[in-house]
Protein backbone atom coordinates (compact mmCIF):
# COMPACT_ATOMS: atom_id res chain seq x y z
CA UNK A 1 0.00 0.00 0.00
CA UNK A 2 1.04 3.28 -1.07
CA UNK A 3 2.54 5.54 2.02
CA UNK A 4 0.06 8.03 1.39
CA UNK A 5 -2.87 6.00 2.57
CA UNK A 6 -1.04 4.23 5.39
CA UNK A 7 -0.48 6.83 7.53
CA UNK A 8 -3.61 8.64 7.81
CA UNK A 9 -4.78 4.90 8.59
CA UNK A 10 -2.12 4.75 11.19
CA UNK A 11 -3.35 7.79 12.83
CA UNK A 12 -7.02 6.59 12.30
CA UNK A 13 -5.99 3.40 14.96
CA UNK A 14 -4.28 5.81 17.05
CA UNK A 15 -7.31 7.63 17.19
CA UNK A 16 -9.73 5.05 18.10
CA UNK A 17 -7.44 3.47 20.86
CA UNK A 18 -7.21 6.94 22.13
CA UNK A 19 -10.91 7.64 22.31
CA UNK A 20 -11.27 4.33 23.83
CA UNK A 21 -9.04 5.78 26.59
CA UNK A 22 -10.65 9.18 26.42
CA UNK A 23 -14.09 7.02 27.37
CA UNK A 24 -12.87 5.42 30.15
CA UNK A 25 -11.59 8.64 31.68
CA UNK A 26 -14.38 10.98 30.97
CA UNK A 27 -16.47 7.63 33.18
CA UNK A 28 -13.86 7.83 35.66
CA UNK A 29 -13.08 11.14 36.93
CA UNK A 30 -16.15 12.15 37.58
CA UNK A 31 -16.37 9.82 40.27
CA UNK A 32 -13.05 9.87 41.43
CA UNK A 33 -11.55 6.50 40.27
CA UNK A 34 -8.21 6.17 39.39
CA UNK A 35 -7.77 5.99 35.51
CA UNK A 36 -4.98 3.66 35.52
CA UNK A 37 -5.86 0.79 38.14
CA UNK A 38 -8.31 -1.44 38.31
CA UNK A 39 -8.46 -2.48 34.35
CA UNK A 40 -11.37 -2.18 32.62
CA UNK A 41 -14.34 -3.94 34.45
CA UNK A 42 -18.11 -4.61 33.54
CA UNK A 43 -20.28 -1.87 35.27
CA UNK A 44 -22.58 -4.26 35.96
CA UNK A 45 -21.24 -7.42 37.08
CA UNK A 46 -17.82 -6.10 37.75
CA UNK A 47 -16.11 -9.17 36.23
CA UNK A 48 -12.43 -7.92 34.58
CA UNK A 49 -13.03 -7.48 30.25
CA UNK A 50 -10.75 -9.62 28.36
CA UNK A 51 -7.65 -8.54 26.23
CA UNK A 52 -9.52 -9.66 23.05
CA UNK A 53 -12.61 -7.59 24.12
CA UNK A 54 -10.59 -4.54 24.57
CA UNK A 55 -10.20 -3.86 21.22
CA UNK A 56 -11.34 -0.59 20.39
CA UNK A 57 -14.83 -0.35 17.65
CA UNK A 58 -14.44 -3.98 16.51
CA UNK A 59 -15.12 -5.45 20.23
CA UNK A 60 -18.46 -4.01 20.64
CA UNK A 61 -19.30 -5.66 17.11
CA UNK A 62 -18.41 -8.92 18.06
CA UNK A 63 -19.74 -8.46 21.19
CA UNK A 64 -22.71 -7.33 19.81
CA UNK A 65 -23.03 -4.56 22.50
CA UNK A 66 -23.20 -7.36 25.38
CA UNK A 67 -21.39 -8.02 28.26
CA UNK A 68 -19.14 -11.54 27.56
CA UNK A 69 -20.02 -12.54 30.62
CA UNK A 70 -23.78 -11.35 32.40
CA UNK A 71 -24.71 -10.22 28.86
CA UNK A 72 -25.36 -6.29 30.27
CA UNK A 73 -25.74 -4.04 27.41
CA UNK A 74 -22.09 -1.65 26.63
CA UNK A 75 -24.01 1.39 25.63
CA UNK A 76 -23.03 2.62 22.14
CA UNK A 77 -21.08 5.57 23.26
CA UNK A 78 -18.39 3.68 23.27
CA UNK A 79 -17.26 3.20 19.78
CA UNK A 80 -19.42 6.38 18.40
CA UNK A 81 -16.77 8.47 20.80
CA UNK A 82 -13.89 5.75 19.44
CA UNK A 83 -14.78 6.10 16.07
CA UNK A 84 -15.46 10.13 16.20
CA UNK A 85 -11.83 10.11 17.74
CA UNK A 86 -10.42 8.14 14.99
CA UNK A 87 -11.78 10.55 12.42
CA UNK A 88 -10.60 13.53 14.07
CA UNK A 89 -6.98 11.98 14.61
CA UNK A 90 -6.65 11.09 11.18
CA UNK A 91 -8.02 14.46 9.75
CA UNK A 92 -5.84 16.37 11.64
CA UNK A 93 -3.38 14.32 9.71
CA UNK A 94 -4.36 15.19 6.85
CA UNK A 95 -4.98 18.89 7.75
CA UNK A 96 -1.39 19.35 9.55
CA UNK A 97 1.03 16.98 8.56
CA UNK A 98 3.74 15.76 10.89
CA UNK A 99 4.06 18.84 12.26
CA UNK A 100 4.13 20.77 16.05
CA UNK A 101 0.36 21.98 15.52
CA UNK A 102 -0.40 18.22 14.97
CA UNK A 103 0.78 17.50 18.41
CA UNK A 104 -1.69 20.70 19.40
CA UNK A 105 -4.48 19.18 17.48
CA UNK A 106 -4.37 15.72 19.14
CA UNK A 107 -3.80 17.21 22.77
CA UNK A 108 -7.19 19.38 21.71
CA UNK A 109 -9.06 17.03 20.83
CA UNK A 110 -8.56 14.69 23.39
CA UNK A 111 -9.06 16.84 26.12
CA UNK A 112 -12.13 18.74 24.25
CA UNK A 113 -13.61 15.29 24.05
CA UNK A 114 -13.35 14.08 27.87
CA UNK A 115 -15.01 17.93 29.04
CA UNK A 116 -17.47 17.43 26.28
CA UNK A 117 -18.49 13.86 27.42
CA UNK A 118 -18.29 14.58 30.89
CA UNK A 119 -20.67 17.70 30.53
CA UNK A 120 -23.10 15.83 28.27
CA UNK A 121 -23.46 13.19 31.22
CA UNK A 122 -22.73 15.76 34.39
CA UNK A 123 -23.93 18.63 33.26
CA UNK A 124 -20.70 20.05 34.97
CA UNK A 125 -17.17 20.79 33.35
CA UNK A 126 -14.14 19.91 36.03
CA UNK A 127 -11.71 22.84 36.39
CA UNK A 128 -8.88 20.63 36.21
CA UNK A 129 -9.59 19.69 32.75
CA UNK A 130 -10.51 23.27 31.45
CA UNK A 131 -6.87 24.37 33.39
CA UNK A 132 -5.24 22.01 31.09
CA UNK A 133 -6.80 23.45 27.60
CA UNK A 134 -4.93 26.84 29.07
CA UNK A 135 -1.60 25.29 30.10
CA UNK A 136 -1.16 23.26 26.19
CA UNK A 137 -2.70 27.13 24.84
CA UNK A 138 0.01 28.33 26.92
CA UNK A 139 3.13 26.20 26.22
CA UNK A 140 2.06 26.71 22.69
CA UNK A 141 2.05 30.96 22.76
CA UNK A 142 5.37 30.16 24.64
CA UNK A 143 6.89 27.59 22.40
CA UNK A 144 5.82 28.50 18.87
CA UNK A 145 4.34 31.90 19.38
CA UNK A 146 1.28 30.34 18.12
CA UNK A 147 -1.25 32.28 18.51
CA UNK A 148 1.07 35.31 19.60
CA UNK A 149 0.47 36.59 23.18
CA UNK A 150 -1.05 39.59 22.23
CA UNK A 151 -3.56 37.55 20.09
CA UNK A 152 -4.06 34.77 22.38
CA UNK A 153 -4.98 37.53 24.87
CA UNK A 154 -7.23 39.00 23.23
CA UNK A 155 -8.78 35.76 22.10
CA UNK A 156 -9.40 34.78 25.80
CA UNK A 157 -11.04 38.76 26.77
CA UNK A 158 -13.49 38.35 23.82
CA UNK A 159 -14.49 34.76 24.76
CA UNK A 160 -14.41 35.46 28.26
CA UNK A 161 -16.83 38.87 28.17
CA UNK A 162 -19.25 37.59 25.24
CA UNK A 163 -19.89 34.25 27.68
CA UNK A 164 -20.37 37.02 30.71
CA UNK A 165 -22.53 38.50 28.30
CA UNK A 166 -24.58 35.93 27.48
CA UNK A 167 -24.55 34.65 30.80
CA UNK A 168 -26.10 37.75 32.50
CA UNK A 169 -28.69 37.84 29.85
CA UNK A 170 -29.94 34.26 29.98
CA UNK A 171 -29.84 34.50 33.69
CA UNK A 172 -28.64 31.16 35.01
CA UNK A 173 -28.43 29.25 31.95
CA UNK A 174 -24.92 28.87 31.58
CA UNK A 175 -22.54 28.29 34.58
CA UNK A 176 -18.86 29.48 35.36
CA UNK A 177 -17.42 26.10 33.90
CA UNK A 178 -18.86 27.49 30.27
CA UNK A 179 -17.35 30.61 30.65
CA UNK A 180 -13.80 29.48 31.89
CA UNK A 181 -13.77 26.81 28.92
CA UNK A 182 -14.96 29.44 26.44
CA UNK A 183 -12.30 31.89 27.66
CA UNK A 184 -9.39 29.07 27.50
CA UNK A 185 -10.75 28.22 24.08
CA UNK A 186 -10.45 31.87 23.16
CA UNK A 187 -6.75 31.67 24.42
CA UNK A 188 -6.00 28.37 22.61
CA UNK A 189 -7.43 29.91 19.27
CA UNK A 190 -6.27 33.23 19.57
CA UNK A 191 -8.34 36.14 17.60
CA UNK A 192 -10.03 36.03 15.75
CA UNK A 193 -10.59 32.03 15.35
CA UNK A 194 -10.79 31.80 19.29
CA UNK A 195 -13.67 34.43 19.26
CA UNK A 196 -15.58 32.37 16.20
CA UNK A 197 -15.17 29.31 17.66
CA UNK A 198 -17.04 30.46 20.88
CA UNK A 199 -19.66 32.49 18.68
CA UNK A 200 -19.84 29.08 16.16
CA UNK A 201 -20.72 27.15 19.60
CA UNK A 202 -23.23 28.95 21.21
CA UNK A 203 -25.27 29.11 17.85
CA UNK A 204 -24.98 25.50 17.38
CA UNK A 205 -26.30 24.76 20.88
CA UNK A 206 -29.05 27.23 20.16
CA UNK A 207 -29.99 25.56 16.89
CA UNK A 208 -29.90 22.28 18.38
CA UNK A 209 -31.79 23.42 21.69
CA UNK A 210 -34.13 24.89 19.45
CA UNK A 211 -34.99 21.32 17.47
CA UNK A 212 -35.08 19.60 20.87
CA UNK A 213 -37.43 22.06 21.65
CA UNK A 214 -39.50 21.67 18.12
CA UNK A 215 -39.68 17.86 19.02
CA UNK A 216 -40.60 18.18 22.24
CA UNK A 217 -37.72 16.18 23.45
CA UNK A 218 -36.59 18.86 25.73
CA UNK A 219 -38.77 21.72 27.38
CA UNK A 220 -38.21 25.37 28.21
CA UNK A 221 -37.11 24.84 31.66
CA UNK A 222 -34.11 22.18 30.54
CA UNK A 223 -30.88 23.30 30.10
CA UNK A 224 -29.04 21.97 27.44
CA UNK A 225 -25.51 21.96 28.25
CA UNK A 226 -22.91 24.21 26.22
CA UNK A 227 -19.34 21.87 26.76
CA UNK A 228 -19.88 19.93 23.46
CA UNK A 229 -20.95 22.49 21.36
CA UNK A 230 -17.69 24.94 22.56
CA UNK A 231 -15.63 21.69 21.66
CA UNK A 232 -17.23 21.45 18.59
CA UNK A 233 -17.01 24.86 17.66
CA UNK A 234 -13.28 25.22 18.58
CA UNK A 235 -12.70 21.54 16.65
CA UNK A 236 -14.24 23.46 13.40
CA UNK A 237 -12.19 26.49 14.09
CA UNK A 238 -9.22 24.88 14.73
CA UNK A 239 -9.33 22.99 11.18
CA UNK A 240 -10.86 25.31 9.14
CA UNK A 241 -8.96 28.55 10.14
CA UNK A 242 -8.62 32.07 9.52
CA UNK A 243 -11.16 31.54 6.36
CA UNK A 244 -14.49 30.58 8.33
CA UNK A 245 -13.03 33.81 10.68
CA UNK A 246 -13.46 36.21 8.73
CA UNK A 247 -16.09 34.85 6.24
CA UNK A 248 -18.02 34.41 9.59
CA UNK A 249 -17.34 38.11 10.55
CA UNK A 250 -17.92 39.80 7.65
CA UNK A 251 -21.20 38.20 6.51
CA UNK A 252 -23.07 37.24 9.88
CA UNK A 253 -21.56 39.37 12.71
CA UNK A 254 -21.56 42.69 10.89
CA UNK A 255 -24.06 42.60 8.74
ZN1 LIG B 1 -21.04 -7.82 32.81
Amino acid sequence: MNNVYVEPVVFFVIGIITGSFLHLCAYRLPRRKSILFPSSHCPHCTTRIKAVDLVPLLSYIWLQGKCRFCGARISISHPLIELLTGLLFMIAYLRFGLSTMLIKALLLISLLMIIAMIDLKHYVIPNKLTALVLLLGLAFVLFTGEPTILSALTGFGAAFLFLLFLALVSRGGMGGGDIKLAAVIGLCLGWPDGITAVLLGCLLAGLVGLLLLLLRVKNRKDAIPLGPFLAAGALIMFYGGAGISSWYLENILLY
